[in-house]
């Protein structure tokens, strides 16, 4: 049950409230976002909601069956959208694209693919400073110094960043830097950075976990909202299973599921869920008509040049076919 408080909520009615769940043994957790409060109560599914709907100092109260609570879709009655600033927002309306390369490698680099992605009309650029390698030779990202040119660059251009944090003591640092918190999938998990992402009033994009189910995402999502952040993304990245002819498997029926089950917009990742070039346009083209909200991209200049994943990085030239295509798509969808 999500009880959801008036902003002048006096003590005294406050208590009363908490009063009346308790002594039907609920457990409750109170949550404050930069949004609303709420008190999350997890108890007996019979419990009559007009007990504590008719209280003063009650905004509004709903029943949620499902296990996560606050990233439910069951009592909100629009999608989420997540605005980036006055011009630019994330799901429920239009299909956002973010891109750029794997790993952030040189100002120019940075330089050439904004201008790349201005000429597309693109503009969130991806980028990792901090990367989780599956080997400790791998390279392993530019760090803060490389974070800090990266967002100098494009916000002289206006164009936003998405960019991974590994941990929570990064977020100070690069709070300052960034305009979307990624969460990858290796990190999916870890719960001190997901309680530290629920302090921040910046947007996170939570990536599913290399093996982990629709449920662990959606509980993911739960930790930071209910620590006080509800500007969430959920994002769709393959997972590991015993096929062996690509990196990952990409799962389109996490797409109409996510958005079933929640009211947060769904991102696809369809460069780590397939692993390979050529998969990566028909995957991102079947997605947008399963009902993503947007797609995240690895583009580079040179591929086969890449610090990482040049495997499944676009070129300009295929880049520039896809947006194209991405875009008729979509509008194919909307009409249909
Ligand atoms: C990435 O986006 O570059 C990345 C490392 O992704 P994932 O966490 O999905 O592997
Ligand atoms: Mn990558």
């Amino acid at each position: 049950m999500i009880i959801q408080l008036k902003n002048n909520i006096s003590e005294d009615q406050k208590t009363k409230v908490l009063g009346i769940l308790t002594e039907h043994l609920f457990k409750i957790k109170e949550v404050n976002t930069q949004v609303s409060d709420y008190l999350v109560a997890i108890g007996s599914r019979e419990f009559d909601i007009r007990i504590i709907g008719n209280l003063e100092g009650v905004r509004d109260i709903h029943k949620v069956d499902d296990n996560y609570k606050l990233v439910s879709g069951k009592w909100k009655i629009k999608p989420t959208q997540i605005k980036l600033d006055d011009h630019s927002s994330i799901g429920s309306n239009g299909f956002s694209i973010m891109a750029g390369p794997c790993s952030i490698e040189s100002g120019d680099q940075i330089t050439r693919m904004v201008d790349f992605l201005i000429a597309n009309e693109v503009k969130i650029m991806r980028g990792g400073v901090f990367k989780p390698r599956s080997s400790p030779y791998s390279f392993r990202g530019v760090g803060i110094d490389g974070l800090e040119k990266f967002y100098k660059i494009c916000k002289e251009n206006k164009i936003k960043i998405i960019t991974e944090v590994m941990e929570p003591e990064q977020i100070d640092d690069m709070y300052e830097y960034v305009d979307i918190f990624h969460v990858g999938a290796r990190n999916s998990q870890n719960f001190n950075l997901l309680d530290a992402l629920g302090k921040v009033d910046k947007p996170v994009m939570i990536k599913r976990g290399l093996s982990g189910t629709i449920d662990e995402l959606l509980y993911s999502a739960e930790y930071v909202f209910s620590g006080g952040n509800e500007r969430i993304i959920l994002c769709e990245r393959g997972i590991r299973t015993y096929e062996k002819a690509y990196r990952n498997t990409f799962y389109i029926n996490a797409i109409p599921i996510l958005k079933e089950k929640s009211h947060l917009p769904v991102i696809i990742d369809p460069s780590h869920g397939t692993g390979s070039r050529s998969l990566i346009e028909p995957i991102t083209l079947a997605g947008i008509m399963a009902g993503a909200d947007g797609a995240i991209l690895e583009i580079h200049e040179t591929p086969e040049k890449a610090m990482s994943d040049g495997e499944q990085s676009l070129n300009f030239r295929e880049a520039t076919k896809l947006f194209y295509r991405i875009r008729k798509t979509y509008k194919f969808k909307k009409e249909i």
